[in-house]
């Protein structure tokens, strides 16, 4: 480089990650991911929404940048089938996760997570039996609290049940829900010095605002397994905020 110019860390991730999908590393192999699997799994379709509501979001050359980088080259063009299988490795989704970070920088990242999060919760309103159910609850006349209460436990569950990831509601006083991840497969093996289930934030917040007719709450993560506690917790305030 003539203009003494040292590439990032970011930089050249990208550019790794853009070259490897362009077959301009032949001796990189392309969708066996070396990483130690979790044994622990999300069925496909939960990873298929995830992976197409980032293609909306990212662009098809981006989406694929962040597989190649996750080391997931193997699913561009590709997306894990649309079915209930639990097949698609916590390892893997976490490094789903790592890649936007390492790509996008944790702001752009946590940014993107959260939209992502978003549209998936929209995506599953019809495409989870478990959330399909919640789709009368806004034109309910049940109080709030009791909407907020049936909303978050249906979220739980549709990860408590349909995958490897626990989820659990505790009441924690008239002010808040807890929902915890006692197993989280955005935290599989990753340390970070915040918290890193951004995409259940979201997920959160749209369900909430869902099952609310359209009203938006506080979701705090105030803890999370990358960061050494013991269980993730998304902390939600019962009281609306807009
Ligand atoms: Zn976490």
């Amino acid at each position: 480089m003539s203009d003494g110019h040292a590439w990032s860390r970011r930089e050249f991730l990208q550019i790794s990650a853009i070259a490897a999908g362009s077959g301009m590393l032949p001796h990189q192999e392309i969708g066996t991911p070396q990483r130690a699997a979790s044994g622990l799994y999300y069925p496909n379709r939960f990873a298929r929404i995830v992976i197409e509501v980032l293609e909306e979001i990212l662009g098809r050359n981006g989406l694929n940048t962040v597989l190649n980088l996750a080391d997931l080259g193997g699913l561009v063009d590709q997306y894990p089938p649309d079915n209930l299988k639990r097949e698609f490795d916590f390892a893997d989704f976490t490094a789903l996760n790592v890649a936007l970070e390492d790509l996008y920088g944790p702001r752009g990242a946590r940014g993107l997570a959260l939209r992502a999060g978003r549209a998936s919760f929209t995506q599953g309103l019809w495409r989870f039996e478990t959330l399909v159910a919640l789709s009368d609850v806004p034109g309910t006349v049940l109080p709030l609290n009791t909407k907020l209460d049936v909303g978050v436990t249906a979220m739980a569950n549709v990860f408590s049940k349909l995958s490897d990831q626990i989820s659990n509601i505790h009441d924690e006083g008239d002010d808040r829900i807890v929902y915890t991840l006692e197993r989280c497969p955005m935290c599989w093996n990753r340390t970070a010095d915040r918290p890193v289930h951004t995409l259940i934030q979201g997920f959160l917040q749209e369900g909430l605002r869902w099952v609310s007719g359209g009203q938006k709450f506080n979701v705090e993560m105030t803890t999370c397994l990358a960061m050494g506690d013991e269980i993730g917790r998304c902390v939600i305030y019962k009281q609306p905020i807009g």
